[in-house]
């Protein structure tokens, strides 16, 4: 079987959206240029700082060595979250992303949820159980990510925050968000964002048309090894998400592409949206950490979730 790019070297990858064959080299070859006609398509080429949250999975390796192909190492930085899930050790997978950044020349900034808020997230959940919350462990986790990620893009003055999130999660976020009706949340997510706080670094997903097989398969053939265990509280993510994934499988194995269109369409549709779409008011900023919280709230999700479970005075 050969390559129908190249036409010379043996093919190892039906991409079924396309229905091309592809060698080694030519399936690398492709990642990388849609993730920079995409990186030019939301304008982030030639910023001065991005800032990559990166987790040691295979999305975010694959988000690094991506980008320093067209964006000079220099200018981007990544950052790297230890949450404090016991049984969960991240540390061996972030060494060994500390080793493929050091080779592509990032530099990595280290942080961890019991340093900057002062309890691991195991701590979090035990105070929250003990008081009897029904929250779960994600819910603190998301909240308490995005916010020490916005909190690093300030210091380091980054232009954007950058995360590996694929298009298998892209799509599902907007199903999701269609179904909730959350209109504000939907438009706020296009390829590009709506800003709705002078005090949110930009984020920004390159990896937002490159499926999740591919970012797999990227990472085999590059061979990055990459953390690949479960975090033992992903039984408390949201069911409707898993339930919505399941959907889009099914519809994507009888018509490859559909995800891609559901993107493309979504993003002209949010386009035309948010042209017309003005905010009046910036979001309001919470009293006690001051951070940005939804209008009509005093205080945000997370010093919400910490007053709650009795980790902070109210
Ligand atoms: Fe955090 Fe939930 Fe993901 Fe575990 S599964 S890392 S708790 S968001
Ligand atoms: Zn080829
Ligand atoms: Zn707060």
């Amino acid at each position: 079987m050969i390559c129908d790019n190249c036409k010379t070297r043996e093919a190892v990858i039906l991409q079924p959206h396309t229905g091309r064959k592809l060698c080694k080299e030519c399936f690398i070859e492709d990642i990388r240029k849609r993730v920079e006609m995409e990186a030019r398509k939301q304008e982030i080429v030639n910023s001065n700082k991005i800032l990559l949250a990166v987790s040691g999975g295979k999305d975010s390796l694959v988000l690094a060595d991506t980008l320093s192909q067209f964006i000079h190492p220099s200018r981007l930085i990544a950052f790297n979250i230890n949450e404090g899930i016991k049984g969960y050790n991240r540390n061996e997978y972030v060494k060994k992303l500390e080793e493929y950044l050091k080779d592509l020349g990032i530099e990595l900034i280290k942080s961890g949820f019991k340093e900057e808020v002062g309890f691991s997230l195991d701590e979090m959940l035990e105070a929250s159980l003990k008081k009897k919350l029904n929250v779960s462990a994600c819910t603190f986790c998301g909240g308490f990510r995005r916010k020490l990620i916005n909190e690093a893009g300030i210091k380091v003055a980054a232009d954007y925050v950058a995360t590996g999130h694929n298009l298998d999660d892209e799509v599902q976020t907007i199903v999701i968000n269609l179904i909730r009706g959350d209109l504000l949340r939907l438009i706020r997510f296009g390829d590009k964002p709506l800003m709705v706080s002078s005090k949110f670094v930009m984020r920004v997903k390159p990896l937002r048309k490159i499926y999740e097989w591919e970012t797999t398969m990227y990472a085999h053939l590059k061979g990055f090894e990459f953390q690949e265990t479960e975090c033992p509280y992903i039984s408390q993510k949201p069911t409707l998400r898993a339930k919505v994934r399941d959907l889009l499988y099914k519809l994507e194995e009888k018509k490859p592409g559909t995800l891609l269109r559901i993107l493309e369409q979504f993003d002209e549709i949010s386009e035309k949206i948010k042209k017309e779409y003005r905010l009046t008011n910036e979001l309001p900023n919470c009293v006690i950490c001051g951070e940005p919280t939804t209008p009509g709230r005093m205080i945000c999700k997370n010093c919400e979730l910490l007053i709650r479970s009795g980790l902070m005075p109210q």
